[in-house]
């Protein structure tokens, strides 16, 4: 499956989408498989090192990362550790719609920019209303992480595209957190049936539901060390925290970010009642990400509490 890319805001939809899935508080009785959902960050890790340690389960089938071709050379490293056999008793299945840096190229080029189907638009800035930031509609996430994720669920439980699965086949588990508990929702697809293991933690009486802190931890009560946040090197969801510790740690994943942001500029935005040219960036300051001060308190987005139960930054 390859996914489009396009600075394309096409109209929200009439109908807004709804959670049909469900959402359980411990194992899902007769779910056919058990999946975690590995966004390789604070969270999603410690829900695979916990239950590689036996304090959650019952164990996975499986771990599922979805790659969107543009996470730091860290988080890539981090999930080859993972895979390699040594760490976790259950696989890493990584899967893929294509690489959202290129397939933002290929339609900054103008090869694509007519894709007659899907926009994945990732959540960059541009002037709104009264010249405040305003960002693009987000369906990145669902374009590069849900969607490909989804489409392996249903192949691995034996089923071909729009067929229909039984209620509550997949058991999916993801690593939110209490201090972003405002993520965790229900599954969109009624064959799914998300799972927060770390908010269960509060069911021990010795324990309270997991936050982060508590995730960085347990990492190093036991050992491992604690990984970057996940996500794309140019997500407009960083935090200037999280901006200056790229370009701290890893400047060649934030010279990508600054070219990205450098490239995206003269972007195109379009609305229901035509289109406008927009300038776009990364930075909700709308400066170029290389003059931005990330000394600052000021928060280059929502710090990832606003991205989906896909994986981004877990
Ligand atoms: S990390 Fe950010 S840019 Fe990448 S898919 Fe998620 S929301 Fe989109």
């Amino acid at each position: 499956m390859t996914a489009s890319f396009s600075l394309t805001s096409p109209p929200a939809p009439k109908t807004p989408r709804l959670r049909r899935g469900g959402w359980s508080w411990g194992p899902v009785e007769g779910a056919k498989l058990r999946v975690l959902s590995l966004g390789a960050g604070v969270q999603s890790t410690t829900l695979a090192l916990m239950a590689a340690h036996g304090e959650i389960g019952p164990m996975p089938d499986f771990a599922i990362f979805a790659d969107t071709g543009a996470e730091p050379a860290a988080v890539y490293e981090h999930v080859r550790w993972l895979s390699s056999g040594n760490v976790l008793p259950f696989p890493v299945v990584t899967v893929s719609a294509g690489n959202i840096r290129d397939d933002l190229h290929t339609i900054l080029s103008g090869q694509a920019v007519s894709t007659g189907g899907r926009a994945a638009s990732a959540p960059f800035y541009t002037h709104g209303r009264n010249g405040a930031a305003a960002p693009l509609r987000r369906q990145c996430t669902s374009a590069y992480k849900i969607e490909p994720i989804n489409a392996e669920l249903r192949r691995m439980l034996g089923y071909r595209p729009r067929q229909r699965i039984p209620a509550a086949s997949a058991e999916v588990w993801i690593g939110i957190s209490q201090d972003e508990i405002i993520r965790a929702a229900p599954a969109f697809e009624n064959w799914i049936v998300n799972r927060h293991p770390l908010l269960e933690q509060s069911k021990d009486p010795h324990r309270d539901a997991m936050t982060r802190w508590d995730c960085e931890q347990w990492l190093r009560r036991h050992g491992y060390e604690v990984p970057m946040k996940s996500a794309c090197t140019f997500c407009p969801y960083r935090t200037n925290a999280e901006l200056a510790r790229l370009r701290d740690t890893s400047p060649a994943d934030f010279a990508d970010a600054v070219a990205i942001d450098a490239a995206i500029r003269p972007g195109i935005v379009r609305n229901a009642k035509g289109t406008m040219t927009g300038q776009l960036y990364i930075h909700r300051s709308l400066k170029p990400l290389d003059q931005v001060d990330l000394r600052t308190d000021e928060e280059a987005g929502q710090g990832m509490l606003m991205v989906c139960e896909a994986g981004c930054g877990l």
